[in-house]
This record gives C-alpha cells, sequence and structure tokens, in this order.
C-alpha cells in the first residue's frame, strides 16, 4: 500500500512516494520553477541517483503530471502503475481554527482551507492549486490534508491570544496559529521514543532551525506555546526573517522612510534575519564562515540569533514549569554543532551538560548531553513527510 506525498508551493511541487506499512521511501522528487522558465524536475529512486530534466513545465497540472509520469518510469520509476497508490497526503499551510487533526478532504474542507486564503495569501492558494490537481490525475482514492498549523491548536487562549482589542480576535481571528507544526510534532515523538519515556510525561522543546526557524513547548504530547504567530514571521531571528520586533518600528519606518505597507512586509520577511544583519547571506553556513574570520557583523547576526533561540527555550521552561529535554531538528539544528552548544552554554543552570564529542560526531540522530546531565539534548532530523504519510495512512484505515 503505497502513499504519495504532495508538498505544493507557488513554483514548485515536492513529492514522496511511502510504502504505508514498512515507511520505506520508494522515490521523492521536486518540480521546480513552475510556470516562471527553466523548469526543473529532480527524480531520485530509493537508492538511486537523482534524475534531472529540464524542460519549460507551465503549471501545477503539468507538474504532478510529470512527476507521476516519473514515478511509473520503466527505468528511473518505484511502481508500475498508478493504480498501485492508494492514497494521496497533502502539506496543507493553514488550518486555521476549524482543524486540530488533519482530515479526509472532501467539498467542506477545501471551502475552509479556502477561506483561510486571507491569512495564508502566500501558501494556500498553491496547497489548493495541488490538491484539485492531484484529485483530477488520482481519482477515486483518499486524498488527506495535514496542517502545518493543527499541531498548535492545543495551545490554550493565554499564549495564543495578542493583548489586542478583543473583536479583533472574534471577527478578524487574529491570534496566535504557529507553523512547522508537523515538523515540531514528529521530532517530539522520535525523541520519546530515543529516551524511551512515554511522550505523555515528556516536557520537550523542539527547536526547528532552516530557513524558517520556531520553537515550540511540548507539554505530554501537547503543544503548549510555540513561537510563530499570527504569520510565519514572529519569534525566532530566521534566514531572511526578522522574527519578533517591536511592533513600532512599522510606523516609524513608514513615516521616516515613506515605505508602503508592502515594502515594510518585504524588508521584515525577506531582507532582514541573518541575511540583514550580516550583509552577507541567509544560509548559517555562510555567515559563519566570517564568523570564523572575525567578520564584526557576521558574529552579531549569530549571536542575536543565538540570544532569541535561549530567549524562548527560558520562557518555554517556564511556561511547562521544566523541561525534561530539548530537540534540535532542520538545516541549522540538525548540521551545526557550533549553534547548539553556543545556544546550551547559558543553559548549565538547569542543569544541562553537552558532550562536545557527541555534539560534534557525524551520527544524524543523538543525544548530545553526559550521562548525568539533568536536561537531555537530542538531535533529531525531522522528517514532515513521513509524518504526513503516518496521518494519511491513519485516516485511510478509518
Ligand atoms: P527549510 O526551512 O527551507 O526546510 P532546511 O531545514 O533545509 O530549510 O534548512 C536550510 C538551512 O539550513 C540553510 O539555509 C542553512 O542555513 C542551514 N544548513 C544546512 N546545512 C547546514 C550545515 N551543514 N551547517 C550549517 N547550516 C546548515
Amino acid at each position: 500500500m503505497n502513499i504519495l506525498i504532495i508538498n505544493s508551493g507557488s513554483s514548485s511541487v515536492k513529492y514522496k512516494l511511502f510504502n504505508a506499512k514498512d515507511e520505506k521511501e520508494l522515490a521523492r522528487g521536486s518540480v521546480e520553477r513552475i510556470g516562471i522558465g527553466r523548469s526543473i524536475l529532480k527524480h531520485i529512486p530509493a537508492g538511486g541517483v537523482e534524475i534531472r530534466l529540464a524542460r519549460y513545465i507551465p503549471d501545477h497540472d503539468a507538474a504532478i503530471r510529470l512527476a507521476l509520469d516519473f514515478l511509473v518510469h520503466k527505468e528511473h520509476g518505484a511502481i508500475k502503475d498508478i493504480s498501485e497508490i492508494s492514497a494521496v497526503g497533502h502539506r496543507v499551510v493553514h488550518g486555521g481554527e476549524e482543524f486540530s487533526s488533519s482530515v479526509a478532504i472532501t467539498s467542506r474542507v477545501i471551502k475552509a482551507v479556502r477561506s483561510h486564503c486571507k491569512i495564508a495569501p502566500l501558501h494556500n492558494p498553491p496547497n489548493l492549486t495541488g490538491i484539485k490537481v492531484a484529485q483530477k490525475l488520482l481519482p477515486g482514492i483518499k486524498h488527506v490534508a495535514v496542517f502545518d498549523t493543527a499541531f498548535h491548536q492545543s495551545i490554550p487562549p493565554s499564549a495564543y491570544l495578542y493583548a489586542l482589542p478583543y473583536n479583533l480576535y472574534e471577527k478578524d481571528k487574529i491570534r496566535k496559529y504557529g507553523f512547522h507544526g508537523t515538523s515540531h510534532k514528529y521530532v517530539a515523538f522520535r525523541a520519546a521514543e530515543i529516551l524511551g519515556k512515554p511522550l505523555r510525561k515528556l516536557k520537550l522543546i523542539t527547536v526547528h532551525l532552516g530557513n524558517g526557524c520556531s520553537i515550540t513547548a511540548v507539554e505530554n504530547g501537547r503543544s503548549v506555546n510555540t513561537s510563530m504567530g499570527f504569520t510565519p514571521l514572529e519569534g525566532l531571528v530566521m534566514g531572511t526573517r526578522s522574527g519578533d520586533i517591536d511592533p513600532a518600528i512599522v510606523f516609524y519606518l513608514m513615516a521616516k522612510r515613506k515605505l508602503t505597507a508592502h515594502e515594510v512586509d518585504d524588508l521584515l520577511n525577506k531582507k532582514s534575519g541573518l541575511l540583514g544583519m550580516s550583509g552577507v547571506s541567509s544560509d548559517m553556513r555562510d555567515v559563519y564562515k566570517r564568523v570564523k574570520r572575525g567578520d564584526k557583523r557576521s558574529k552579531l547576526a549569530f549571536e542575536v540569533f543565538i540570544n532569541r533561540v535561549q530567549k524562548y527555550i527560558g520562557s518555554y521552561a517556564v511556561d511547562m514549569n521544566g523541561v525534561d529535554a530539548i530537540i534540535f531538528t532542520a538545516g541549522i539544528g540538525e548540521n551545526h554543532p557550533p549553534t547548539r552548544a553556543a545556544v546550551c552554554r547559558k543553559l548549565s543552570f538547569l542543569g544541562l551538560a553537552i558532550d562536545q564529542k557527541k555534539n560534534n560526531s557525524a551520527k544524524k540522530e543523538k543525544v548530545i548531553t553526559t550521562g548525568g546531565s539533568k536536561v537531555k539534548v537530542l538531535v533529531v532530523p525531522t522528517n514532515e513527510e513521513l509524518m504526513i504519510a503516518r496521518e494519511t495512512y491513519q485516516l485511510m484505515k478509518k
């Protein structure tokens, strides 16, 4: 029984095919630059080499058709016929307050996802396009929506409300939603397995540091607070996003520099974060290279990045009245020992002690604290697609 995972963005479609029973990945790939020229499909069958096809791909319909062609390709495919796909799991960014778990897609679900396009204008529309095209090309099987926001629906009002006039929440649904939920949920589950303790008895802080960065307090398996907010702009410093700032800076910039709302939005989302501060790059690898060479602004960017993570860890330890383990994941969290070491440097008051050898080891999944450390620190590679496949499989069995 095979499950296809589709993550449909504005100009890209990523896909992965899993065997649902043993969770083996059979193939994966992506189609990028859809509709903007120099489009490219990359397809990797399990254990095989990457196949690339460069050709203009005008829209999502053509992109998903091409991906399916490669999945059944005689030489590079993973299955003989598309009838071997039993269900499709779709990543959907915003489920608003309607969805606290994954759901089988019906016309009611599509309507609800569409109603959230107002608050997720960059993500929900292409997610819906992916669903529409996949339903057309793979009819008669279950399509499931797995939401980035769903895991965070357990956050209490004391943490999700902003101190704004209450009718902005009631009428306009302005509140913290949180994102990266599938990743936080996956690594929390996996960390409990590694620690050999039931998730419902653990207080965890999951730290997702990639291009986008967010951090979540997971108490007894439920998200109780998270750093991203109404949009993915709030919280940690990211590759190009500022994270938390004083909101008054927005009006000051508009008045002083005569920037439009759109220009400020662009500045905070695309020109800030590691890129804005360092002036070098949004990529931690480039920034840290400069840090080692003594570049002052890159060093400042790194320090602000670390300080913000520390601030949230402290806050979430208080939120849960304790913490058993901290889990690092995503591009930076999984691959950059100096970031993990720097974050943990100020956490010794919790009884946390990093084992530098373990932190620097090449192992992908690991505990990096000493045997005696009261709070454990783990590195767990995220696998959002596998989590989507699991949730799709659960709903298939219902
Ligand atoms: P996304 O948030 O787009 O899913 P990833 O989780 O793949 O992205 O993270 C991408 C980021 O991870 C890159 O921009 C880079 O900053 C960082 N990264 C990836 N590999 C390394 C590495 N070896 N060392 C430090 N940072 C890394």
